[in-house]
């Protein structure tokens, strides 16, 4: 075989100067323009090794274009039409202006752990104490990275190497990797079993609770329930056996909600200022779930129990960055003013849509999707470990000859410069609409 001719190909320098491959160097700088040019000829050289004929005219533009794929960020905004509002793998809780306005400011240099008052060294947690305390009734709060690790420092504060009683019902994995098992003898405390898987009494506790017990924990299970012949103590109940015995009664809330949200119609969960009033000494909640705000873990509570915790230095590797504090502060300011809190805070204002208005925009969105229908579809709250009631909402739905096909139109949507994810159900695709509020964004992507 003749050995190719590899003389129809640029150099790299004259490559370089290729329209197309100087307008991506001087966006990307020319150390990723000489790695593209690189890239494309080796393929060439190739692909005239295999016999083909490339087209030299073509490279400029291929390198540019690969470029511009490694230019693209690797984290990036995404549309969430899945249905599932608070979706964990999609960043769980929008944030709300004011909170992006608050980590502009703190992205700089700022009052971090600084008291501008005496000019001394101040506490991160500070920042948002005040605000806990008032939204919840406790007496003190801490905030760490998220809601596992509250868990963590305190089952470890409270409990370790001491006994923790939890219900045989609530020793539960939630979403992924956290088990409560593990997570206890991480903790270094050790668990003992109250109760059966369906029913467990007071006096159980009462008959478990000794001069070793370090704590007693309720993990409140939002993710699935147990029905049927069940029996729980309530919190009031067990906060009275664990006062009696003189040991702390915990509280994991997970997705603990600072408004009743029943006054927005939707199913209730417990808050954490009714859990301290009914007698508990602590409870922690995420502050990514129904709270709306940054991933973070809060706790509150006692003075003297929360004390305990931030004495404990595991905290110190839990804490909760700068940028998560200031949207941390300013979401739980938006609080201070229930009223307009449906408005504000984009997580709720999803959660609280009208079906009617979302039927309105799914007429308005419907003609830019080719062969799209309208559907009426269940939205959940949550997933995995967030609450996963149902509300009626409407879709788009797709549809194509064949599940490759229908895949491949997912993927297309996937690959748009905002990705547009929807969720894959009896043949079709679905996009949900409940959670679209830039609509403006998504139409200007469209048609596909
Ligand atoms: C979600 C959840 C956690 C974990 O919270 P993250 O903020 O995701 O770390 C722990 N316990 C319960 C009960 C939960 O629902």
């Amino acid at each position: 075989m003749a050995r190719p001719d590899f003389s129809v190909l640029p150099s790299v320098d004259r490559l370089l100067e290729a329209p197309a491959l100087a307008a991506a160097a001087a966006e990307y700088g020319r150390a990723e323009a000489l790695t593209g040019a690189r890239q494309v000829l080796a393929e060439a050289r190739r692909a005239l090794e295999a016999g083909g004929v490339p087209d030299p005219a073509a490279l400029g533009p291929a390198a540019a274009a690969r470029m511009a794929a490694r230019g693209q960020p690797s984290l990036r905004r995404v549309f969430n039409l899945t249905g599932v509002v608070l979706h964990t793998n999609l960043g769980r809780a929008p944030l709300p202006q004011e909170a992006l306005a608050a980590i502009a400011a703190a992205a700089g240099t700022c009052n971090l752990e600084y008291d501008l008052k005496t000019g001394r060294r101040g506490d991160r947690d500070s920042h948002v104490e005040t605000l806990l305390t008032e939204l919840t009734g406790a007496e003190a709060a801490l905030v760490v990275n998220n809601n596992a690790a509250a868990v963590l420092l305190m089952l470890n504060s409270l409990s370790a190497g001491r006994d923790t009683l939890v219900s045989r019902g609530e020793l539960v994995e939630i979403g992924g990797s956290f088990r409560m098992p593990e997570i206890m003898a991480r903790a270094g405390a050790r668990m003992v079993e109250v109760g059966t898987t369906n029913r467990t009494h007071p006096g159980d506790f009462e008959a478990a609770i000794g001069p070793e017990t370090g704590c007693v924990m309720k993990v409140h299970t939002s993710n699935y329930e147990v029905v049927g012949f069940t029996a729980s103590v309530p919190d009031d109940r067990l906060a009275r056996i664990a006062v009696t015995a003189g040991v702390p009664y915990a509280v994991d809330l997970g997705a603990g909600q600072l408004v009743d949200l029943a006054r927005y119609g939707l199913p209730q969960e417990p808050m954490p200022g009714r859990v301290l009033a009914a007698g508990a000494g602590l409870v922690t909640f995420s502050g990514d779930k129904l709270l709306g705000g940054p991933q973070a873990g809060i706790v509150v509570g006692q003075g003297s129990l929360v004390a305990a915790l931030k004495r404990n230095p595991m905290r110190r590797a839990m804490r909760l960055g700068k940028l998560s504090l200031a949207a941390l502060e300013a979401v739980l300011r938006l609080y201070r003013d229930p009223d307009r809190l449906a408005e504000r805070l984009p997580a709720l204002r999803a959660l609280v849509r009208p079906v009617e208005e979302i039927e309105a925009q799914a007429r308005r969105l419907a003609p830019a999707i080719e062969g799209s229908e309208i559907t009426v579809v269940a939205s959940q709250i949550g997933s995995g470990s967030l609450p996963v009631e149902y509300l009626e909402s409407r879709a788009l739905a797709l549809s194509a000859p064949s599940g490759k096909a229908l895949e491949a139109r997912a993927a297309a949507f996937r690959q748009l410069s905002i990705p547009v994810i929807g969720r894959l159900s009896e043949g079709r695709l679905l996009f949900d609409l409940r959670a679209l509020d830039d609509e403006a964004a998504f139409l200007s992507q469209l048609p596909l």
